[in-house]
């Protein structure tokens, strides 16, 4: 676990430039709160107090200097109005992550003290002579597990340590149920049933430490992700669940629930978290624009929706006003918009629009639109449907790097040629889904 300077300096570390429109740093600022706010509530305070901290860099030390503030000093206001209940929030988290920290540092030493003993037991046993043989490797495979040297992959299952119920377990899903641990009577796996017993719980911080958890393929397993992007977030609850099924959760994180894992990175190695679509979505975008498509117009919508256990959930398509042209859509009276999504809390996750003629391509304007949205939430995406060919869907994204500076570092406007080639990708960290509620909101009329 990192320590209160350290997570502070994560939160210090993001790409600030004037060059990027006031307007649109309120709403990065809007995001950033949101996101603090539901990872509070799900007991991550490690994230929590990171997202806090940029906001208040942002507002009171980078904000303060750009040339957009002038105009736009109401909404400014309107943000650091929050400032007051942040700071405060800022304090209370500090107390619950020192508290962390000390425990953590406590079950370490606990970890140490139990390794040593594990040492003593297996020597003595093996001095006794009395033991097979395969048994007593079968302990020092374990043991090697324990320190340095241990394999990249532990699956809890072949030591029979117990297993978790994932059989209520499926993405997507809005909230994950509780994991339980099965029952497991194996006495006879080792020669030593106390230092089984020992051993699982010894092994199980070493596990959550190594790695993110991902669910197996196949049900009942555990095991650590092949590429880890990051270590999971709620090892504490996670652990707690497993060690002492039957107990409460400990009074400093207020979920057990898990979390799902980032699988994907930026280009720059950054862990990009999951987003999911309603497969129904494109259909329902296609039946709102075809008035325009068929007079060869473009029609833009926003994608909004809410962070869920470290998963973005495309719920609410809007169709803001807006202007098009054969080639171009570009939204008018964004208020009415930004009022939408803050009434209904909601992330900008992303915007979707048509190529009534066109391939499916992402234009020049379409990567200086991306920009903004990616500044925004670096996990937002593009949708393009072009339903006169074929691919005639497609996600997309800015690669990170080069696109977001090449894009950023470009000041043209309109239509104009960028020379590199690799400037956005397939967003593969979006997936598809059936079955996903989504409300549809037309806010032209
Ligand atoms: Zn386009
Ligand atoms: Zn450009």
């Amino acid at each position: 676990m990192l320590s209160i300077a350290e997570i502070a300096a994560k939160g210090l570390d993001y790409p600030y430039t004037n060059n990027t429109s006031f307007r649109v740093w309120i709403h990065v600022v809007g995001t950033v709160l949101r996101e603090a706010e539901i990872y509070r509530d799900d007991g991550d305070f490690e994230k929590a107090y990171l997202l806090y901290t940029r906001f208040a860099d942002l507002l009171l030390n980078k904000m303060p200097g750009h040339p957009g503030l002038k105009a736009n000093r109401a909404l400014f206001k309107k943000m650091t109005g929050k400032m007051p209940g942040v700071l405060q929030e800022m304090q209370q988290l500090k107390k619950a992550l020192e508290v962390q920290i000390t425990e953590e540092k406590k079950a370490e030493e606990e970890r140490q003290r139990k390794l040593r003993a594990l040492q003593q037991a297996s020597d003595s046993g093996r001095s006794g002579g009395s033991r097979g043989s395969g048994s007593t490797s079968r302990i020092d495979d374990l043991r090697s597990q324990l320190g340095q040297g241990g394999p990249d992959h532990v699956n809890l299952e072949d030591y029979s340590f117990g297993r978790y119920d994932t059989r209520q377990v499926s993405e997507p899903m809005y909230e994950h149920g509780n994991w339980q641990q099965q029952a497991h009577h194996q006495h006879d796996t080792f020669d030593y049933p106390d230092l089984n017993r020992e051993l699982s719980s010894v092994l199980s911080p070493y596990v959550y430490e190594s790695g993110p958890l991902t669910l197996s393929p196949t049900a009942g397993q555990i095991r650590l992700a092949d590429s880890p992007p990051a270590i999971p977030a709620k090892p504490a609850a996670l652990k707690a669940s497993y060690e002492k099924p039957a107990a409460p959760a400990p009074p400093t994180t207020s979920s057990s629930s898990v979390e799902h894992t980032s699988r994907y990175t930026t280009e720059g190695g950054l862990a990009l978290r999951s987003l999911f679509i309603p497969a129904e979505l494109e259909a329902t975008f296609l039946k709102v624009a075809h008035a325009n498509t068929v007079k060869n117009l473009e029609t833009c919508g926003i994608l909004c929706g809410k962070l869920s256990r470290n998963a973005f959930f495309v719920t609410h398509l809007m169709i803001p006003p807006q202007e098009s042209t054969s080639d171009t859509c570009q939204t008018t009276n964004e208020e009415l918009l930004f009022e939408q999504i803050d009434e209904n809390d909601l992330f900008v996750l992303g915007w979707i629009h048509t190529h009534p003629t066109q391939t499916c391509f992402m234009s020049s304007v379409d990567l200086h639109t991306q920009n903004s949205y990616q500044i925004m939430l670096p996990e937002a995406v593009a949708l393009v449907c072009a339903p006169q060919h074929d691919p005639n869907f497609g996600i997309f994204r800015l690669s990170d790097p080069p696109g977001v500076d090449i894009i950023k570092n470009c000041n043209r406007g309109g239509f104009h040629p960028h020379t590199e080639d690799n400037i956005y990708n397939n967003a593969r960290h979006a997936m598809v889904k059936n079955g996903l509620p989504f409300k549809m909101k037309d806010l032209r009329s």
